[in-house]
């Protein structure tokens, strides 16, 4: 487990509820409750599909960050899923927030965030971003490529400074799937140490008086499970910070050293124990300091889907049940318009019967979306009671991060609500999309 919760009350043999919320309890007509509410009567009053998040889940996984770090920069990667509740209880847990575009960075201010506390990402900023970044005054920017030093230099006005950092590529592989590695020269983020950018882009940096460059950051890859990458990025940092010593008489104040701490989708499945990272990285770079003589910047991380991949759970409804060539589809009313993580990684999820008591044996099926697309397989060979029929309810625990925030309108299904549960109590915090919402953007003929 990534975090220690008090373990959820012991669950039927039938529900496995060790990737839920902690708050997860199974009743015993076949209900799932989470903070309290009740699947089933949360699927009745707002429709489905729908996505839950437990506020203290969220809240407390925040929590259990800051206890690691005590001595740093805890920053919620807004991209795994933002609203303004979220956003809410980022600020009154005490975390920063790293957003990658204009519109994550106005949902962000609109709900008060204070500006200060974020970070501006993103391999190619677009002059809105750099602009609207400016203008409210982010906190750090993060600079990805040669071209973004002069365009942001250009925006900031005279007499004015705005921290900035670089984004380092470290040349350390590490994610759970390809199209989340992030840490090595063949993928589109970051500037290389190894053919010399990064170092290149220091320079230009430092010859910009309206940018005050504060650190370096990397983030490798998402989805890992494993401490030792992150041990060799903060090597590889600490390296570079000493070149920067070197070369430019500049010891940098701080080091970012991203996300990508990995959860559990199935049980069994490893997560990254904040704690277990948290010592092992202010050892390494204690230690790697000390070597270079060196002053210990102050560290930020950047989890998110660690804080609230685990407090999401989807529920859908079976609209029908297809045997065809050997096999069982079970199809629901969502799919990848509110998930596309299988299709794009192919991830794997557990997603579980509720709401009733099943009356046969598992059996492996297939769950599919509603999409007219092949590929609009939410969970494949996953064992489902035989029974499972049209009219039942599916939840899908650990779906709390990258999927609305991916969501898509494909088929005008309609983005689902986005419910908050807590000490019993349900809130909607965003409504499900309506076709009006649709069509209002559709203004030619
Ligand atoms: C996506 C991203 C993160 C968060 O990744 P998770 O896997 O959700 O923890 C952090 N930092 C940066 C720069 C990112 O792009």
């Amino acid at each position: 487990m990534s975090v220690t919760f008090p373990a959820a009350a012991p669950a039927p043999a039938s529900a496995d509820l060790s990737v839920w919320p902690a708050s997860a309890r199974a009743a015993s007509d076949g209900d799932v409750t989470v903070a309290g509410v009740s699947l089933a009567a949360a699927a009745d009053r707002f429709g489905t599909p729908l996505y839950l998040l437990d506020e203290g889940e969220v809240r407390d996984r925040c929590r259990a960050y800051r206890a690691a770090f005590p001595d740093a920069d805890v920053v919620y990667a807004a991209k795994a899923f933002l609203c303004r509740a979220v956003v809410r209880w980022a600020e009154d847990e005490g975390l920063g927030l790293d957003v990658c575009s204009a519109g994550e960075l106005g949902l962000a201010t609109s709900a008060g965030f204070p500006p200060g506390r974020i970070v501006l990402h993103g391999n190619a900023k677009s002059p809105e971003d750099l602009y609207a970044a400016v203008r409210l005054g982010v906190g750090r920017i993060v600079l990805d490529s040669a071209p973004e030093i002069a365009r942001l230099a250009a925006l900031v006005p005279e007499g004015d400074r705005r921290q900035v950092m670089v984004r380092v590529v470290p040349g350390i592989a590490a994610g759970g799937h390809a199209k989340i590695r992030t840490g090595t020269g063949d993928q589109k983020f970051g500037l290389s140490v190894t053919d010399g950018s990064a170092q290149h882009a220091i320079a230009r940096i430092l010859a910009r008086p309206r940018l005050e460059l504060v650190g370096l950051h990397c983030h490798i890859g998402s989805q890992i499970t494993s401490v030792k990458p992150y041990v060799a990025a903060v090597r590889r940092m600490v390296g570079l910070m000493t070149q920067v010593r070197d070369h430019h008489g500049l010891e940098l104040p701080q080091l970012n050293i991203g996300g990508g701490h990995g959860i559990a989708y199935r049980p069994g499945e490893a997560a990254l124990d904040p704690a277990a990272l948290a010592v092992r990285v202010r050892a390494e770079l204690e230690d790697g300091c000390a070597h270079a003589k060196l002053p210990v910047p102050r560290l930020t991380v950047e989890p998110g889907r660690a804080l609230v991949g685990p407090a999401g759970v989807a529920v859908y409804r079976v609209l029908t049940v297809k045997e065809t060539s050997g096999r069982t589809f079970v199809a629901v009313d969502g799919g990848m318009s509110d998930n596309p993580r299988p299709a794009l990684y192919g991830v794997r999820y557990a997603p579980l019967l509720i709401g009733r008591r099943p009356t046969a044996a598992p059996a492996v099926v297939t769950v599919v979306g509603r999409h007219c697309e092949a590929g609009d397989v939410l969970a494949e060979d996953v064992a489902l009671p035989g029974d499972v029929r049209p009219g039942d309810l599916l939840a899908v625990p650990a779906a709390g991060a990258y999927h609305l925030s991916m969501a898509s309108g494909y088929n005008l299904v309609g983005r689902p609500p986005v419910v908050a549960v807590r000490d019993g109590s349900a809130r909607l915090l965003v409504r499900r999309e309506s076709l009006d919402d649709m069509s209002r953007r559709d203004v030619g003929l």
